[in-house]
Order: C-alpha cells, then sequence, then structure tokens
C-alpha cells in the first residue's frame, strides 16, 4: 500500500508505526462549528473515511480521533453575534455536522475530542510552558504567547515554504507588532473586549489558545506522540500543519506524524464555492434538491482525493445513474443467486469462487478511487452481459453478490431505505440459522422458503444471514 506523503512530496510505501499490531493511529481536523459544514468541508471528511475504510478492509485496526473546534475567533465571533453563550452558540452546528455526517454514512471516528474541553485547555497550556521553556516560544508585550520559528529549523519543511518569503511580505497587521517575526503564531491569546466572557486563566494571562496548538495537544493526548496518518484538506498545510509539527515535535523531540495525506478543493462549477456566488452549498441544501445522501456521498467520493472535484448538478445525475446500475444489477445477481437450490458452504474470505483484486488493489494505490470504480463498473459490465446470455450461474452470482459485500465495506454505497424487518421474518432468519449450523439443510431450504413467501430474502454471508426485502 502506498500513500502520496505531503512531507516528502512523494508515493511512499506504507509502513505503520507498530507493524507487528497492525494498528494505525489516525488524526483528522474536524470542523470548526461557527457555522453548518459545506460540501467541501464533507469532500474531505469522506476522503477520510475511504481512506479508514479500506486500511480496515486490509485489515488494519483503525483509531481514529476527530477534533471540533468550537473556540477560535469565527466561532468567537459568531456567539458575540448571535448573542449568545458561545457553547449554545456552538453546540447547534456540532449537531448538524453529526447529522450531515450520518447523511452521507461517514463512519465515526472513535473520539470527537472538543478544543473547549478543561483537560484539554490544560495540556495545551502544559505544552505552550514546555515551548516557553525551551524557548521555542516567548511572551510578547501585548500578553499573548508566541511560537518563535526562527528557533525551529524544520518550519517550512511540510509546505515546502521558504521563510525568507515571509519576512519579505511586509504589511504587519496593527495587532501583531508585538511579534519578534511575521510568521511567529499565537499559541496563547490573551483576553480582550471582543471575547466577552470566552477565557480561561494561564500562567501568562486569561485568554484562550490558538487554533494550531488545540489540535496538537488533542492529538498527543488521546493518540501519544507518534501517530501514522494526519489528515485534512490542502488548505490545512499552511500555516495550520505546518505549526501542529512545530509545537508538537517542539515539545516532545519526536516526529509527530509519519503521513500526511491531503485532499484537493471542491470546485462547484469550476468555481471557488463562496456565498457571494450563490454557488456554496450544504448537505441540507443538496437534499432540498432531492437528491439522497446516498448520491451526494457517491458524488464526493468518486473523484481521487489529490484532484479537485468539480461538482455540478449534472455530475449528481450521473451519480444517480451509476447507483441505479448497481443496484440494478445487484437485483439481477440476487434473483440469480435465489434459484440456487443446492446448498454451498458459506464462502469465506480465502476461498472465493471468483477472486476480483482490481478493487482493492487500485485503493493500495494511494486511494485510487477511480480506479477502483472503473474495475467495478467494469465488472457490472461483463457480469450483465453474461446474465443477458443467460450464462451466470447461481454459484457466480452469489459470489459476486459476496464480492460485492466486501467492496461495500469500503463504499458503503448500497441502497437501504429505512426498512423494518417483521418479527416473524427474523424469527424464521434464526430458526434457519440454527439449522444451517445443525447442517440441516432440508429444514433450512424450507425456512428459506418461508421467508421468500413472506416476500424477504436471506443472503448468507460470512457475517452471517441477512436479510433484504424482496425485489419484484
Ligand atoms: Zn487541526
Amino acid at each position: 500500500m502506498r500513500f502520496f506523503n505531503t512531507y516528502s512530496r512523494k508515493l511512499e510505501e506504507f509502513e505503520p508505526l507498530d507493524p507487528a499490531a497492525r494498528s494505525i493511529k489516525i488524526y483528522t481536523c474536524g470542523p470548526t462549528v461557527y457555522s453548518r459544514a459545506h460540501i467541501g468541508n464533507f469532500r474531505a471528511y469522506i476522503f477520510e473515511d475511504l481512506l479508514q475504510r479500506h486500511l480496515e478492509l486490509r485489515g488494519y485496526k483503525v483509531h481514529r480521533v476527530m477534533n471540533i473546534t468550537d473556540v477560535d475567533d469565527k466561532t468567537i465571533r459568531g456567539a458575540r453575534e448571535a448573542r449568545v453563550p458561545l457553547a449554545k452558540f456552538t453546540r447547534q452546528f456540532k449537531q448538524a455536522f453529526f447529522e450531515d455526517a450520518k447523511t452521507l454514512r461517514i463512519k465515526r471516528a472513535d473520539e470527537f475530542p472538543c478544543a473547549t474541553d478543561q483537560r484539554y485547555v490544560d495540556r495545551m497550556i502544559a505544552m505552550i510552558g514546555a515551548l516557553i521553556s525551551k524557548r521555542l516560544a516567548y511572551q510578547a508585550d501585548d500578553k499573548s504567547v508566541y511560537f518563535r520559528i526562527n528557533k525551529f529549523p524544520n518550519y517550512g519543511k511540510l509546505a515546502h515554504f521558504d521563510l525568507t518569503q515571509l519576512q519579505s511580505t511586509g504589511r504587519v497587521k496593527h495587532d501583531e507588532y508585538d511579534k519578534e517575526h511575521i510568521g511567529d503564531f499565537a499559541l496563547w491569546k490573551a483576553w480582550d473586549e471582543e471575547d466577552g466572557d470566552v477565557k480561561w486563566d494561564s500562567p501568562w494571562a486569561p485568554g484562550r489558545p490558538g487554533w494550531h496548538i488545540e489540535c496538537s495537544a488533542m492529538a498527543t493526548a488521546l493518540l501519544g506522540d507518534q501517530i501514522d496518518i494526519h489528515c485534512g484538506g490542502v488548505d490545512n498545510i499552511f500555516p495550520h500543519h505546518e505549526a501542529e509539527i512545530a509545537q508538537s515535535e517542539g515539545v516532545t523531540g519526536e516526529k509527530f506524524v509519519r503521513y500526511w495525506l491531503h485532499c484537493a478543493h471542491l470546485l462547484v462549477d469550476g468555481q471557488k464555492m463562496a456565498k457571494s456566488l450563490g454557488n456554496f452549498y450544504t448537505v441540507p441544501d443538496v437534499l432540498a434538491k432531492s437528491y439522497s445522501g446516498r448520491e451526494l456521498r457517491y458524488a464526493l467520493l468518486r473523484v481521487h482525493y489529490r484532484v479537485p472535484l468539480n461538482f455540478t448538478w449534472k455530475g449528481m445525475n450521473e451519480a444517480r445513474e451509476s447507483l441505479g446500475r448497481i443496484d440494478e444489477w445487484l437485483a439481477r445477481l440476487s434473483k440469480i443467486a435465489r434459484k440456487e437450490k443446492v446448498q454451498r458452504p458459506a464462502p469465506t474470505a480465502t476461498q472465493r469462487p471468483i477472486e476480483k483484486p482490481g478493487f482493492e488493489e487500485a485503493l493500495d494505490d494511494d486511494l485510487n478511487i477511480s480506479a477502483a470504480l472503473g474495475f467495478l463498473f467494469e465488472t457490472i459490465r461483463e457480469t450483465n452481459r453474461a446474465m443477458d446470455e443467460n450464462k451466470l450461474d447461481a454459484a457466480s452470482a452469489s459470489a459476486l453478490l459476496d464480492w460485492w459485500q466486501r467492496i461495500n465495506t469500503v463504499l458503503d454505497l448500497e441502497a437501504h431505505a429505512e426498512i423494518v424487518v417483521p418479527t416473524e421474518v427474523t424469527q424464521l432468519a434464526k430458526e434457519r440459522e440454527n439449522a444451517r449450523r445443525e447442517k440441516n439443510w432440508k429444514r433450512s431450504d424450507e425456512l428459506r422458503e418461508r421467508i421468500s413467501a413472506l416476500r424477504w430474502e436471506v443472503r448468507d454471508t460470512k457475517d452471517g444471514s441477512q436479510l433484504t426485502p424482496r425485489s419484484g
């Protein structure tokens, strides 16, 4: 498996920190909850979802942390304008984020730490203290604490940024006069009137943490000094991730992140998304146009993460069409697989009648989803042709359905309307599983027939039997 590492600007073979345990630590920068996240934000979250699911398909155990930035300039300004306390203001957007993520079938991270949690604020303060004692940070006359970038020789390595350029950019904002260097960034911002009642005590002055130190503190608190993969959008590279490296490595002296993966922008009709251009969309905006979360997931997933994705309504219609082809294919396969009278042993991962490695291998290559989907649709075309000619037998259809179940753990694109399975059907399926366990195939077949008479279909997978409503 290989990934493009922003740090080296190279495709690198993936080697986890702890190869023996096959467990991987991933940190992903989450939303800043000052407004509802837009579909460009969700493009990055879907790329991270794809990364996690593919690693899991390949047998890795993933521990993923996604932070929630619930204190920064934008959240404070928003709360002030809405005349509500910061926590109340951000709560609605946290909820909206989780709702939208669910709509898009994004797997939940293991942890969602919030920057305002006192235990993380304590850790931020401790880290800032450590940086000051190493002379990597200083308190300026405005009482704020800044990181001294000239003392950290690797600063600029991630963004491939030349510090001399930074010096020559001239204008210094009024509130930054106190800094030693224009590129020094705030670790602790001393309180001012604009902050209202948002402040924490610190050894320097009452105030609040800078955005960058929030991520360093939460990442190292939950994942340790070193993590395998850190993701975000390309706009996070500088200064945010550059600053994360400087702060974390400045404190621990260890290499913070092995692989930096960044997702390219999302454009709308070839333009940057902006409220002023009227092309700014949230997930509910897309749903309001009668598209489903599944269709939007497909549209945001189908382009390689390092390529800018151009979102258009035509693209949404294409997503709908592509999913229709998958649905139709699955329905046809199920119909043929159902005709199977002879009981066959449940397939296992190692013993599959049809080997289809192309999909997974494409994803091994820096998550090449467009190639993986190309492979899927090629398979669909081939098997549709075979089915047209009555050349696909039940065993092959079942094998293809099993393959789909496997790759769908990554794609999560199967249609599932919120269907409630009737108790009677669940009960029959349970009895059938017992019969199968006792190798009573006759009884098992009878039960399958009874389930089928109730217009449900039972399918055996390696994770047990699955019930789907019968189509047609
Ligand atoms: Zn971050």
